[in-house]
């Protein structure tokens, strides 16, 4: 029995252990990964919003936060494969077949990038699929790509891409882009990038590499492919709560409901981090949430 199981090990839930082992509680964290960090592995650009440090990317303030966990006392087992979780019991089954029991649990599973489900998606990985602008730039320079979505993310990629492609197309669903105007205004210096909206990818052309896109224009007009190299798909992220669902309350949106507290509906369940955060998915929040949710658990359990 430990007083808290953490699921996911990303920012958010790494900074709930770290807190609930300062509060001296027997603390376990579940990842489902090879390695604790989530998507800071996935953080390409410099971090330059933390208060108080700066990175070159998510790998690096990884390794900030590394020296603190290591030096901690919670248990913390990787590559872990949760099979069900019964929140109202507390009890977190694993494909090993082992139990284990909690008075607590913590949910920070954090997002998932959303997918187009177009054919060649998945297909394509490693061979014309764009992972980041920031990483993937210098493998794609000097070759035309195409970025779908209207978002900060999609925008800056682009911009990103723009600083090495011959032509960039972006191509969005709406008639306005999402972006900040930080990101937009520079859009319209760069001449190499084309903005298409109110369209959509219909298919992923190619053999053994991306070869070509097909867009479909404003309702009605004939789809027609364009030649690219390169496809980045960047239209938002999705909460992982695959594992809770129809337990816990959720927004319409499907991220947890949560007061200010870190509480969900559920008894001494909580959510911290991007699962229960569609407002400000920020490292800095992850790690305030998970302060939050310690503090609550170890005051509640010192009530006992
Ligand atoms: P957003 O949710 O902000 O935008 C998603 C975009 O994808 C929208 O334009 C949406 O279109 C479009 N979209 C959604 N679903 C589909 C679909 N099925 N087909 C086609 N288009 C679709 O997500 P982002 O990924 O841009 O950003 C995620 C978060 O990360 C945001 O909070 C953002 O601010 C943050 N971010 C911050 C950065 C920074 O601070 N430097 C950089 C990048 C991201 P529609 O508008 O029509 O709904």
């Amino acid at each position: 029995m430990h007083d808290v199981i953490i699921i996911g090990a990303g920012p958010a839930g790494l900074s709930t252990a770290f807190w609930c082992d300062e509060l001296g509680l027997d603390t376990l964290v579940l990842e489902q990964g090879e390695e604790v960090g989530g998507q800071l592995h996935r953080v390409y650009n410099p971090i330059n919003n933390y208060l108080g440090l700066k990175a070159r990317n998510g790998a690096e303030l990884l390794e900030c936060f590394a020296a603190d966990v290591d030096s901690a006392e919670f248990d913390l087992w990787t590559q872990t494969n949760i099979t069900s979780v019964d929140l109202k019991a507390k009890r977190v089954s694993l494909a090993s077949g082992e139990e284990l029991q909690s008075i607590a649990i913590v949910i920070a599973t954090g997002v998932r990038p959303r997918e187009l489900g177009l054919p060649g998606e998945k297909e394509f990985a490693g061979k014309g699929m764009i992972e980041s602008g920031a990483r993937d730039r210098e493998r794609f320079a000097g070759q035309d790509v195409c970025v779908v979505g209207g978002g900060d993310a999609a925008v800056e990629n682009a911009l990103l891409l723009a600083e090495v492609c011959p032509t960039v197309t972006l191509v969005h669903r709406g008639k306005k882009l999402r972006a900040r105007p930080e990101f937009t205004e520079q859009l319209q210096a760069k001449h190499c990038i084309t903005v298409f909206t109110e369209s959509v990818l219909t298919r992923i052309i190619g053999g053994d590499h991306v070869e070509a896109v097909e867009i479909q224009r404003k309702q009605g007009l004939k789809p027609f492919q364009l030649a690219v190299r390169g496809v980045l798909i960047r239209i938002g992220v999705e909460p992982n709560t695959q594992l809770f669902s129809e337990q816990v309350k959720t927004d319409e949106r499907g991220y947890i409901a949560i007061n200010s507290l870190q509480e969900t509906n559920v008894s001494m369940v909580f959510a911290v981090g991007d699962v229960s955060n569609p407002v400000a998915p920020t490292i800095s929040s992850a790690t305030g949430a998970g302060a939050t949710a310690a503090k609550v658990i170890a005051s509640r359990l010192n009530a006992k």
